[in-house]
């Protein structure tokens, strides 16, 4: 009604002589949330959008959603497959950007729960560029893909160029496929696309699924973690990346993502596409010994760990990145190192978890 219409259009209100208006899909969720807010806080028009899936708990979703609207970003509640949402919230706001976060993520969730990934990472997908591409003026669109693209085994530090290896799990393979649907709109319908192959993401308002995120839980309440090792080879190794950095990535990939040269649905010109890598160059890659280490000195407290060698066929790549493309093309420059990040994070969480009630107070 008229009430949701007012309240779109406050959202999406520009607040800058040269701001942007943009529809931000996932916007309840952890990358969703710090973008939103960036974006806002520098006179953007933002509104959000998210189904609240239930993959992780609840009420973190909803105490970012309570954050953002305390900022004036208003999140619609609904599902990137839903059309008519789509098409009633561009009709109520001519969104210049989309940044699209939303995707069921989690790698071992996909054994059991298959079609959700379709669902979010390849038919909303769909929908969504579906509703870009009809538009009476086309957004340009900045998608978050992954890192897992390069699939298994493959050799680091992976640059953009890299041929990919066969995906490691349904999730990577929804995002490899996603590369393919945006790069086909964007040769069909002119639309201006620029995927981001984020690393590990950490920080304050994280994922409860992450290896970290869990970590901090049970140093803290003094249950066991478990810790992989590869037998007689390597400690596994990640490239992590601190949220306000990715931050800054997103936002330069906004700023720098050019015109979609389309309308409505049809092919004027051609509009770019663009992949860039987003990891860390400062620490990468750590072994999830030396951020357990890292854990242990920001809480205060002893890890009890259970190490299990692993023997098989595991994936024994450092999966750290060439970040150079991100870089030159948007300035890129990762500043935040794991220990400095990490500390942050706990701080954060230490905070949360303690007295959730106050949490408008701080953040
Ligand atoms: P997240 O789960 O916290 O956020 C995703 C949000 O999307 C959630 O709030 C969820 O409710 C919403 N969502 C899911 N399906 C939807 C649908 N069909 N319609 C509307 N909303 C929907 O995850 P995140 O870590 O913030 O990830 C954001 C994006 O970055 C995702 O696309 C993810 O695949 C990608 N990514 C994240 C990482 C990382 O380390 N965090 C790494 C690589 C890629």
């Amino acid at each position: 009604g008229i009430q949701w219409e007012k309240k779109v259009r406050s959202s999406a209100q520009i607040l800058r002589a040269d701001g942007i208006s943009v529809l931000v899909t996932g916007a309840a969720g952890f990358i969703g949330t710090h973008v939103a807010l960036a974006l806002k806080t520098r006179g953007d028009g933002v509104v959000g959008v998210d189904n609240f899936d239930n993959y992780y708990g609840p009420s973190l979703k909803r105490t970012r959603r309570a954050l953002l609207e305390a900022h004036g970003v208003f999140i619609v509640d609904g599902d990137i497959n839903d059309q008519r949402l789509l098409a009633k919230l561009f009709d109520t706001v001519a969104f210049t950007h989309v940044m699209h976060l939303a995707a069921q993520v989690g790698v071992r969730y996909g054994v059991d729960n298959p079609y959700s990934y379709v669902h979010s990472n390849v038919a909303g997908l769909v929908t969504l560029l579906e509703q870009c591409k009809c538009a009476g003026r086309q957004p340009a669109v900045v998608w978050a893909s992954s890192g897992s693209v390069y699939g298994v085994n493959n050799k680091a530090p992976f640059s953009e160029s890299d041929p990919a290896n066969p995906p490691a799990s349904l999730y990577a393979s929804t995002k490899k496929t996603g590369e393919e649907i945006t790069h086909t709109y964007n040769r069909l319908y002119g639309l201006s696309i620029t995927g981001l192959r984020f690393f590990t993401v950490y920080g304050p308002w994280g994922r409860p699924d992450m290896v970290y995120f869990s970590f901090t839980r049970n140093i803290s309440e003094g249950t066991p973690i478990t810790v992989y090792r590869v037998k007689d080879r390597v400690d596994l190794a990640r490239d992590f990346i601190y949220i306000d950095d990715v931050v800054k990535g997103c936002v330069a990939s906004l700023d720098t993502s050019g015109k979609s040269t389309g309308s409505g649905g049809k092919k004027k010109g051609s509009a770019p596409y663009r992949i860039f890598n987003l990891g860390n160059s400062i620490s990468s890659p750590v072994t999830v010994p030396a951020m357990v280490r890292i854990l242990e000195d920001s809480l205060g407290m002893k890890a009890k760990m259970d190490v299990t060698d692993v023997t098989g066929n595991v994936d024994f790549s450092f999966p750290h990145v060439n970040i150079s493309l991100a870089q030159k093309e948007l300035g890129y420059n990762p500043t935040t190192d794991l220990q400095s990040g990490l500390r942050k994070f706990v701080k954060w969480y230490l905070w949360y978890y303690g007295k959730p009630s106050a949490h408008l107070n701080q953040f």
